[in-house]
């Protein structure tokens, strides 16, 4: 226990988006020992399901957090997407539109009465470490309508997403290129890309959805990217090819020596994490898209009651979110003990050196993948609580298999869970 023994905890919370609201429900399902309060800078919540048809600042010059599109749906079934315990309505089909998340969210916030914790219009501008006996505090500084306050708190979890600041990579000769280059987080509608020549650069999952929006109405789109070839059938105007080596006046020059005539390109290359409310005594370090020093990729070993829900990356997201925000108030209460701050530095490093011998780079510290299931197991294991059913890792599976095969069809496919283990296709819908 952090704080003193018969004291609650005072916790605060950074985001309104799926992970803020997974950890103010979790708090506030134990109020004799947490006191929540949550800060979300935006009017509502939902985070990035807020589209927006906004594209830099807002009207009231936040930057743009929705990355969101608008003719975008999951990728996910809503069947792995949703919180455990907490469904999709039965009516929705499987893959569904981005205003039905952010609903959806909306009764996650209005059915745990999330409204008593979260203040919204409050941005936090800054977190500070506060020495309290041997005890470190936080001191969070807040603002809204232009009007400054300061809390302390005994805890912060940082839920601030990290989709809202994109990465831009140099591009040789993008200075004198005539066409457009922009990234996918200001993509809103194709319309503006009508008969025209689009690069896509990366095939990430942002860069093979947007490539076939943007197909909708282009006269020719090319997924640009350095993996192995995408063994999808695309539809005809869609092609691949190499990395950009460089960009001309008016083309687009491949690394394989290619060069295509191009009007736009479409940056899909991500997105950078930011804590820009993170003052420098907090010790969180960004090097190359890796944040450090956290264990299990959400505990700052220096300051254990400084945690960061969602840094990770390729996953089934509120399922997670919900096992390492349990994970957190395990350790809070005290029923999970943690090891000592070199014990944790000595894991993350270990998890590091592993993801590097496997020949990832630095930038995919975080990437999951494959990997999130047994990451999920063992938060559950460590911190006692339910592991996610295996019908989830099942069915996220099965739609992967799909997708790689299948990118233009895969959402038309129907599932239902029919188990702890199991799940059942039907149907197929319209398109
Ligand atoms: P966010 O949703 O980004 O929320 C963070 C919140 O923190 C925001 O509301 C922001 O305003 C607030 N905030 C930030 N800084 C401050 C501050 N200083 N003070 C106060 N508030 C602050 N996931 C799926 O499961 N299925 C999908 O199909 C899927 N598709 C996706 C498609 C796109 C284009 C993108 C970008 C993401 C997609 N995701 C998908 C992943 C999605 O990001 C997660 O599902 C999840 O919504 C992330 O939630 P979050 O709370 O971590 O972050």
């Amino acid at each position: 226990m952090f704080g003193h023994a018969m004291m609650k905890l005072r916790v605060a919370v950074i985001g309104g988006g799926a992970a803020g609201l997974c950890a103010l429900r979790h708090l506030s399902a134990c109020g004799e020992r947490f006191d929540p309060v949550g800060f979300e800078q935006l009017d509502g919540v939902g985070g990035t399901w807020r589209y927006t048809d906004h594209i830099g600042t807002m009207e009231n010059g936040i930057p743009v957090q929705s990355s969101m599109y608008r003719n975008l749906k999951t990728n996910l079934p809503k069947e792995v997407m949703a919180f455990p315990g907490f469904p999709f309505p039965q009516n929705l089909p499987s893959f569904v539109k981005h205003e039905d998340v952010l609903q959806y969210l909306t009764d996650y916030y209005q059915h745990y009465d999330l409204h008593k914790y979260l203040k919204l219009n409050t941005r936090v501008d800054l977190v500070e470490p506060v020495k309290a006996g041997t005890r470190t505090e936080w001191s969070v500084t807040y603002s809204s309508e232009n009007q400054s306050q300061t809390g302390q708190f005994d805890a912060v979890i940082v839920c601030n997403g990290h989709y809202a600041v994109p990465l831009v990579p140099h591009l040789e000769g993008e200075k004198s290129f005539q066409g457009e280059i922009t990234h996918s987080h200001d993509y809103r509608v194709p319309d503006v890309y009508k008969d025209k020549v689009v690069v896509c650069l990366g095939a990430a999952a942002s860069g093979q959805d947007v490539s076939l929006d943007i197909a909708t109405v282009a006269n020719k789109v090319i997924i640009s990217h350095n993996k192995p070839s995408l063994k999808t059938v695309l539809p005809s105007n869609v092609c691949q090819q190499t990395g950009i080596d460089r960009l001309t006046e008016k083309t687009a020059v491949f690394t394989n020596g290619k060069e295509e005539p191009v009007d736009v390109i479409m940056l899909c290359t991500g997105y950078r994490y930011s804590f820009p409310f993170l003052s420098p005594n907090c010790a969180v370090n960004i090097e190359d898209e890796r944040v450090t020093p956290l264990y299990k990729h959400i505990i700052h070993t220096r300051y254990p009651t400084l945690s960061f829900i969602g840094i990770c990356k390729t996953i089934c997201p509120f399922p997670q979110f919900e096992n390492q925000v349990r994970f957190v108030l395990s350790m809070l209460d005290g029923s999970m003990p943690l090891p000592n701050q070199t014990e944790m530095e000595r894991d993350t490093e270990k998890d590091f050196q592993a993801r590097l011998a496997e020949g990832l780079p630095t930038r995919h510290a975080h990437s999951m993948g494959p990997r999130q299931w047994a990451y999920n197991d063992m938060l559950a294991h460590m911190g006692g609580f339910e592991v996610i059913p295996p019908a989830v890792q099942n069915l996220y599976d099965e739609v992967h298999r799909v997708r790689v095969t299948n990118l233009p069809g895969y959402k038309r496919k129907q599932y239902r869970l029919t188990g702890e283990d199991s799940f059942q296709e039907n149907e197929c819908i319209g398109s």
